[in-house]
């Protein structure tokens, strides 16, 4: 018998996350004071925002973080996750590629997220914060962090883009099931959010950042928690890599081609940095890396390199990343997770020195390959994880013409169970 699933022991969970910024060749650009336009030289604006604990996870250079061990139990929980051998789309494919995923959806949340979640509400519990605050889209964010906030016994308040709090409401009833308080965005509840209430917004994840923030400001007890971009959410996503190259190694094959779906780039930097780390420190190692977003919100295929805001209203620091602009309002793609006008510094510095590249597809392709996948492997892809299958299904077609054997490895990053209206839209054909 084949064996195709490959599970780490309990006690072999990584201990420490692993942080890129040790191993750049070149520093990421620091962040900007949006009032002043200077490097960003006090962190006291960021620690009104976040723990310290995480401010200094946010600048740190030392190459392993060590996991905090109740964070490790709460790991364990749902990790180490699976790592799966993809042979019957391999079959399907008939292509000489060897596939593999890496798969985040058995998380409580289905997705990738709870992985910084938990390490976030952690070290706000320990520095005595009594409420999370942020914003979410289709509603993983938000979930997650509901989640980690009830295990470790915050509060949680949730600006939820107002399209989808209409559309997909079952991501709001999972929030409240774990006791948030979840508020369409804009809202009537913050000078920002009201300027927009009246109109008929339908909200972007931009817009719902300023009035999460703006709320942490008028509560002394509360901070705000980011979902993705910034360099401390990537560390905590990098327990997904440190994993998958254990099993990798069970697998007795090392990867040439990893794969990843970004929206603000922490599941992809997740997997991919520890492995690019590797062949940063050493020549003899080298990857290719390959990022995948939707055509609609393209911010590495065809956004500017440069310093923008992360949230609509310039609340935000500055941060040099590709970007559409902070004002930039994303079709509503049913990928709720990709519409991001910005990407990771981290994932852009990468880009921009060309140690990864980047595809953009559209949603119905997208839909088409995670419908393919669900046929031959059995999971019904989240439509974010189905970008990078869409992207895998073609470089496994490519290997076919070419003659050549790549191992591929990617994320699959969540499942889509309660994305089913996005795929019913896409089998009645009503996808834009
Ligand atoms: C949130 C989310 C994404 C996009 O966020 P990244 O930070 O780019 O990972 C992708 N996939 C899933 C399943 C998500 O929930």
């Amino acid at each position: 018998m084949h064996m195709h699933a490959y599970r780490l022991h309990a006690g072999d969970m990584p201990r420490s996350w692993y942080n890129i910024l040790a191993d750049l060749p070149r520093p990421l650009d620091p962040p900007l004071d949006p009032r002043t336009n200077a490097p960003l030289a006090d962190p006291a604006p960021l620690l009104r925002l976040f723990p310290r604990a995480l401010v200094e996870q946010e600048m740190t250079v030392v190459r392993e973080v060590p996991i905090p061990e109740p964070v490790l139990e709460l790991y364990a929980r749902y990790r180490p996750t699976p790592l799966f051998r993809a042979r019957r789309l391999e079959e399907a494919l008939q292509t000489p590629a060897h596939i593999y995923y890496k798969y985040e959806g058995v998380s409580p949340t289905g997705s990738h997220k709870p992985n910084t979640a938990l390490a976030q509400a952690y070290y706000n519990a320990q520095e005595g914060v009594h409420t999370l605050v942020t914003e979410t889209g289709a509603g993983q964010w938000g979930s997650a962090l509901a989640l980690a906030c009830r295990l470790l016994g915050l509060e949680t308040r949730v600006y939820m883009v107002r399209i989808s709090y209409q559309q997909k409401p079952l991501r709001r009833v999972v929030m409240e099931t774990y006791g948030a308080q979840v508020f369409a965005s804009p809202s009537d509840r913050t000078d920002f959010g009201r300027k927009l209430y009246g109109s008929d917004s339908p909200g972007s994840l931009g817009i719902a950042i300023s009035e999460a923030i703006e709320d942490v400001l008028s509560d002394p007890g509360a901070k705000y928690a980011l979902g993705s971009v910034l360099n401390h959410v990537l560390l905590h996503q990098t327990i997904i890599g440190l994993e998958a190259r254990k099993q990798m190694e069970m697998a007795g094959e090392a990867p040439t081609i990893l794969v990843g779906a970004v929206g603000g780039g922490s599941n992809f930097a997740g997997l991919v940095l520890p492995f690019l780390g590797e062949s940063l420190r050493s020549v003899n190692q080298s990857y290719r890396i390959v990022a995948v977003e939707p055509e609609s919100c393209p911010s590495l295929t065809r956004g500017e390199y440069r310093y923008d805001y992360g949230d609509t209203a310039g609340m935000t620091p500055l941060l040099k990343m590709h970007t559409l602009g902070h004002d930039f309002m994303p079709p509503r793609i049913h990928a709720g997770g990709l519409r991001y006008h910005g990407m990771a510094p981290i994932v852009s510095h990468l880009y921009h020195l060309g140690y990864i590249e980047a595809r953009a597809y559209s949603q119905k392709a997208v839909f088409e390959a995670g419908e393919f996948f669900a046929r031959t492997e059995g999971i019904i892809p989240a439509p974010e994880a189905a970008h990078a299958v869409k992207a895998v299904i073609d470089l496994a077609v490519e290997a076919r013409h070419t003659g050549t054997r790549p191992v591929i490895l990617f994320g699959l990053c969540g499942h889509g169970l309660l994305d089913l209206s996005a795929y019913d839209d896409f089998h009645a054909g009503r996808l834009e």
